[in-house]
């Protein structure tokens, strides 16, 4: 079982079974951030936060590949899929749709170039390029447990958060 594109070992498999080596891994993550941010007209003329934080340290490399937008003066935040999905399911026992509404992508107004890309694939990215250091997340109580319950349910579908971000981008 190798690469899909390139016949070489595979890092990575899709849960369609398809697998990606480290080298079309890296092009593969590259690509959906940088998809995501022309689609909502990101800035990342400067980066918002957690220095330390390695999801900062792949928006640095990232920026450098690109000519951002610079007419954008907002700037990007280091969230990515694991905190959205979890705020959204927050926010739906909560019952609070105006908090869901702002827990989506909108164009200009809303920088988070991370927003479809997973912990796990930030952590694989990472360590294939040598970026030191770890995802540094507060999270409270009900975010914390609704972590564990997708940890369960990512065993058996590694895109559930996606699914999740996707059901509620297009019922609101
Ligand atoms: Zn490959």
């Amino acid at each position: 079982m190798s690469c899909q594109k390139c016949k070489t070992q595979p890092v990575y498999e899709f849960t369609n079974k398809s697998r990606l080596c480290k080298k079309c891994f890296a092009g593969y993550f590259e690509k959906k951030i940088l998809k995501t941010i022309r689609k909502y007209e990101m800035s990342l003329s400067s980066i918002a936060g957690g220095e330390n934080d390695v999801r900062h340290k792949i928006l640095e490399i990232i920026s450098n590949k690109i000519k951002t937008n610079r007419k954008s003066k907002n700037s990007a935040g280091i969230k990515n899929l694991d905190d959205f999905s979890a705020e959204i399911i927050s926010g739906i026992m909560a019952k609070n749709i105006p908090a869901l509404k702002k827990l989506l992508p909108k164009t200009k107004t809303w920088g988070f170039p991370l927003y479809f890309t997973s912990d796990k694939e930030i952590m694989l990215y990472a360590g294939l390029k040598g970026i030191k250091g770890s995802i540094k997340r507060k999270e409270n109580k009900m975010q914390k447990e609704i972590n564990i319950l997708f940890g369960e349910l990512e065993k058996n579908d590694r895109d559930v958060r996606h699914a999740v971000v996707n059901a509620v981008m297009k019922a609101l």
